[in-house]
């Protein structure tokens, strides 16, 4: 840390993404990204759009409101485009979140919500998981707190039905709900077709997981249009140009390919029934997952020896450092051949090396 660095920062922890190793070729399941590469349209989309980037990108980002509004059936001033949708959700801690509105979320959930909220100085709560790792909706009634939940969750895969998600934006109905549905499309219900009827309903979506743009930063936000415009009031106030030319053409190029998308994430979901009866099999405890990933612990075997041991073996997974889940492991699912070199290593892993013995790792 520079001598020059603000107070205001000296404490902050950043957001550690999962490794994205380039010295070595691993199998990578630990960031979810789709191991499927994005549709041809939005290849050839993105390509054309390198020819015009001496120009600045749309602020208004017109192309993608449009298309985003069509297909979510929302007025265009119901949609705001951004910058992969960790940006949006930086923008909603900025928006609705201070001293008066503070933030709530649960203690198991996605790890920028409490990087943002001491980013901004936003006091936060957080609301411990149930036992089996399920969100009590109960807890999220009457709150007096700007809420944010993923829906599905991360990392634990589980997802909340539309009816449990509408009580919690109607019992809250003076502070902002938001939803964050980063992995909406891997089964779970979104709570889009609930913005004409909630003001203070915010829906937060991105083209990294089932589009396959991770590397694009491509995300949205779906609200009422006096929230969208709060929001843009920061984007404008940070940076106009957010979306850059050849995201903006590569997404619309994906959405105007669904079958694609929805081919893929059919497949993901087939995969992960099947990786996930398997891992079971071996005697590993998974909660149903809605995600393009599951969430696993095993009673014979330390969460971070697992990871450590796969990684030795060429395959990646994502290990938490946070107490109450360090016996777990996020595991992305991949190509079904991925998921059964896992398998069979898992396996190999808990048999024991060689001399047949039962490893007892670390627990
Ligand atoms: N929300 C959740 C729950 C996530 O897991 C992620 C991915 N790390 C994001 C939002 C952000 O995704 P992106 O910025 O790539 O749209």
């Amino acid at each position: 840390m520079s001598r020059f660095f603000s107070d205001k920062y000296r404490k902050l922890t950043p957001y550690t993404p999962g490794e994205q190793p380039r010295d070595a070729s691993y199998i990578k399941l630990n960031t979810n990204e789709n191991p499927f590469p994005p549709s041809e349209k939005a290849i050839r989309a993105g390509e054309k759009a390198l020819r015009s980037l001496m120009l600045y990108s749309d602020p208004a980002c017109t192309l993608m409101v449009r298309a985003l509004a069509e297909t979510c059936h929302v007025g265009e001033d119901q949609v705001i485009c951004v910058n992969g949708s960790d940006e949006i959700l930086n923008f909603a801690f900025m928006a609705f979140c201070d001293e008066a509105h503070p933030a709530v979320f649960p203690d198991v959930t996605y790890g920028f919500y409490p990087v943002f909220a001491k980013l901004n100085r936003v006091p936060y709560t957080e609301i411990p998981l149930q036992e089996d790792l399920s969100i009590r909706v109960s807890d999220y009634y009457e709150t007096g707190k700007t809420i944010f939940l993923a829906n599905p969750n991360a990392p634990t895969g589980i997802a909340l039905p539309l009816s449990e998600v509408e009580e919690i934006i109607r019992r809250n109905p003076d502070n902002v709900v938001v939803i964050d549905e980063a992995y909406v499309d891997f089964g779970a219900e979104s709570a889009v077709s609930l913005v004409d009827r909630y003001e203070n309903l915010l829906v937060v979506q991105t083209f990294s997981k089932s589009r396959s743009l991770a590397g694009g930063r491509l995300g949205y936000g779906i609200g009422s249009a006096s929230l969208i415009r709060d929001l843009n009031t920061i984007r404008f106030s940070t940076n106009p140009y957010n979306v850059n030319t050849v995201t903006m053409a590569a997404g619309a190029g994906a959405l105007a390919d669904p079958e694609y998308t929805a081919k893929n994430c059919e497949y993901i979901q087939t995969v992960r029934a099947y990786t996930t009866e398997k891992l079971r099999d071996l005697g590993f405890t998974i909660p149903e997952s809605s995600a393009n990933f599951i969430f696993a612990s095993h009673p014979d075997i330390d969460g971070e020896a697992l990871y450590r041991e796969l990684k030795k073996r060429g395959i990646l997974i994502r290990h938490f450092s946070v107490e109450r889940i360090r016996n777990w492991n996020r595991i992305t699912i991949g190509k079904k051949e991925d998921m059964d070199t896992l398998i069979r290593e898992s396996t190999d892993i808990l048999g024991g090396q060689g001399d047949g013995s039962p490893v007892r790792m670390g627990r």
